[in-house]
């Protein structure tokens, strides 16, 4: 039994992955490790419960041990408002949790070998750093009916306010202004730096200064100021590189790579091209997300929803083909990060081993019925907890 120095932050969610979440603990990893973990319950009616307290006792929570793990949850909308009487429409607990954090979203693909992502030049992941703040997300709009001059004015609390014309309409048309902030690029940058450190790659960050002279070059100056005075004797050490680039330089370099990079986007672009990669590599069930924190805190989870389809068929007493590789991998995500961080390498390894069968299982043409679409030569599909007793099977923790 592998011992654990301190608590892994552990938060529970809804429907289908709340019913993979507990399989997994019990038949993958309360067998091999004695598991220490600080429990929340973010299952919708826990949160509607508390008022939503919980969530925000979850992040503080992994804010004080630097490691969590989370179930994906239920964002209520007005039909799930119905189905769980619930008192009010709570946030979404990762908007809240990301917040707490201050954190950078890192989407990872998980690759297996009888699944070709769609580019075939693809050998290893690429990795989505998302900026969850400001640009388009928050923007201010305005439609322009009549002829008239539209400015841009800042007024600053003591001074005299400057203006500047952006357009004299002549006829209709319409009006956006974006925002940004330098500490949390600045975050964002910290974060993304400290995420290629962590897993021992290339970073690209991508946006068009050519055309937003001042505002994209302010994101590219802050990334290279943090790089020259603090992250590049670091990069250096482990032999990885930081490289600025325009963004549709960096679609044409990355569709002809061989992957394994980081790539940092502004908000909207990261909103677009996550999507992309994702796509092209396969499937949700098979993409991580891991939230880091400026200060060096990370949160793990699956990519994936709650899965309510096949929620619904298991309650009917159906049997479900659920691919729990996501959610197998953000458990291992934090297993090896306590590990790293405790100096325990017992468990650091015991979480390669598990990673190790999900992939031998796979690889063995033995899968869920979500991959066998994408693979030729499939033997056989499983429902969800045979293939995590498969998957059982095949754990050398030693
Ligand atoms: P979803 O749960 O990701 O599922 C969408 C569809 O993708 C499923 O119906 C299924 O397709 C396929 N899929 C996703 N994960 C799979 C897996 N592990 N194995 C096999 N197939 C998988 O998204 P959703 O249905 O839009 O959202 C459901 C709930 O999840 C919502 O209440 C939403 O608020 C919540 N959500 C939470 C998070 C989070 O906590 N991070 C993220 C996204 C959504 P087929 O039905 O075709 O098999
Ligand atoms: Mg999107």
């Amino acid at each position: 039994m592998i011992t654990m120095q301190n608590p892994i932050v552990e938060m529970d969610g809804d429907e289908m992955a709340r019913i993979i979440w507990n399989q997994i603990k019990e038949e993958l990893i309360l067998p091999f490790v004695d598991l220490k973990t600080e429990y929340y319950d973010l299952g919708l009616l826990h949160r509607d419960e508390t008022e939503d307290r919980i969530t925000m006792d979850a992040g503080n929570a992994v804010r004080k041990h630097r490691v969590g793990v989370k179930c994906a949850t239920i964002t209520p909308n007005a039909k799930r408002m119905e189905e769980y009487h619930l008192k009010k429409l709570w946030v979404s607990p990762n908007a809240t949790i990301r917040m707490i954090l201050d954190g950078t979203v890192f989407r990872e693909p998980i690759l297996v070998k009888r699944v070709q992502p769609a580019v075939r030049s693809w050998e290893k992941p690429i990795t989505i750093a998302r900026h969850a703040y400001g640009d388009q997300y928050g923007a201010t709009e305005y439609p322009v009916d009549v002829p008239g001059k539209a400015e841009l004015v800042f007024t600053p609390k003591t001074g005299i306010p400057v203006r500047q014309t952006i357009y004299e309409f002549e006829s209709p048309g319409i009006l956006q202004a974006l925002h940004n902030r330098r500490d949390s690029i600045a975050s964002f940058a910290r974060a993304c730096f400290r995420y290629a450190l962590d897993k021992r790659q290339d970073l690209w960050f991508a946006a068009k200064d050519t055309i937003l002279k001042q505002y994209d070059q302010t994101f590219r100056d802050i990334f290279q100021n943090l790089f020259d005075s603090e992250f590049q004797p670091l990069f250096e050490a482990v032999g990885i590189a930081y490289r600025y680039t325009l963004i549709d330089d960096a679609v044409a370099r990355a569709i002809r790579s061989k992957g394994g990079f980081v790539w940092a986007c502004k908000n909207y672009d990261g909103d677009v091209m996550s999507d992309m990669i994702s796509a092209a590599f396969g499937s949700l069930a098979m993409m991580t997300s891991a939230l880091v924190s400026p200060d060096g805190c990370f949160e793990y989870e699956a990519a994936h929803g709650t899965v309510t389809r096949h929620y619904y068929r298991h309650l009917r007493g159906e049997e479900t083909s659920t691919n729990p590789t996501a959610m197998i991998f953000a458990w291992t995500g934090a297993l090896r990060k306590r590990g790293e961080i405790d100096g325990t390498p017992k468990l650091i390894h015991f979480a390669g081993a598990l990673e190790h069968a999900v992939l031998a299982v796979v690889e063995s043409g033995v899968m869920t019925k979500d991959l066998a679409g994408f693979c030729e030569d499939c033997l056989s599909v499983l429902n969800t907890l045979d293939f995590i007793r498969e998957v059982k099977k095949n754990i050398f923790p030693d």
